[in-house]
């Protein structure tokens, strides 16, 4: 009789199981829903989104709070902002303003693509955690810093791109105006409080075109150029 030496089954680590989870999410919400830019998907495959959102279904396909009343979009939603900002040089070495940096997990997907990123959240508490959840995930090169966003961050500009992932009334003129004259992108959710338009603006010298994407729901952008605090 031949003895044939069984390998010791050993359950998969912490972060073994995260990074199957990832995989799955890219396949079922991110590539099935035609998403196909591969440098995309790598990010979304290497960034620890449970790092950034403390919650058993870090990985679903849902919107999950990240503390101070707000919460952070689907995987899906994240995605299709990033796509549609995507600079037509892409985002190695180029110069991005998030406005909201909540989690700071949009923030981390950028710089692992390799943007020089800003991020402006209005809530210090959140500032200094995603803080210091970015350094944590190795990417302390994005600065976080504390403001009201909704007038951007005139000390970095021009940028390439601009995301803002909470929702105003209209396009913050200030936003515009930090925007690169050649080709500069900005992806923000326009409408009412309660639901909005993901609308891509794109900025051309003087000229800026402006294309609705999706129907969605934000948190609102609440200062002098979003709306008024409760
Ligand atoms: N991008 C975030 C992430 O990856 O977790 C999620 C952002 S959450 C949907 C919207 C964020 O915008 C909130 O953290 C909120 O405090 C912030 N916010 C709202 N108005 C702002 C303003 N005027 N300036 C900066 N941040 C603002």
């Amino acid at each position: 009789m031949r003895w044939r030496r069984l390998r010791p089954h050993r359950a998969p680590t912490g972060e073994e199981s995260a990074t199957r989870d990832r995989e799955r999410m890219v396949a079922e919400q991110l590539e099935s829903r035609g998403l196909r830019d591969e440098e995309l998907l790598s990010a979304f495959r290497a960034v620890p989104r449970h790092r950034f959102v403390e919650s058993d279904e870090a990985y679903g396909d849902r919107a999950l709070p990240v503390g101070s009343g707000q919460t952070i979009s689907q995987p899906y939603v994240v995605a299709r902002m990033t796509a549609a900002a995507r600079p037509t040089s892409g985002w190695l070495g180029a110069s991005v303003l998030e406005v909201g940096t909540g989690s700071g997990y949009q923030a981390a997907l950028l710089a692992e693509m390799g943007a020089e990123v800003i991020s402006v959240e209005r809530h210090p508490e959140l500032a200094a955690d995603a803080a210091a959840r970015l350094s944590a995930a190795g990417y302390s090169d994005v600065q976080v810093v504390v403001g009201d966003g909704s007038r951007g961050w005139p000390a970095g500009a021009p940028y390439a791109a601009i995301l803002v992932t909470a929702a105003g009334p209209s396009i913050p003129e200030p936003l515009l105006q930090q925007l690169s004259t050649d080709g500069g992108r900005l992806v923000m959710p326009i409408g009412a409080r309660e639901h909005q338009l993901l609308t891509l603006v794109e900025r051309h010298g003087s000229d800026a075109t402006s294309r609705v994407l999706d129907p969605v729901v934000f948190v609102p952008l609440i200062g002098e150029f979003g709306f008024p605090a409760e």
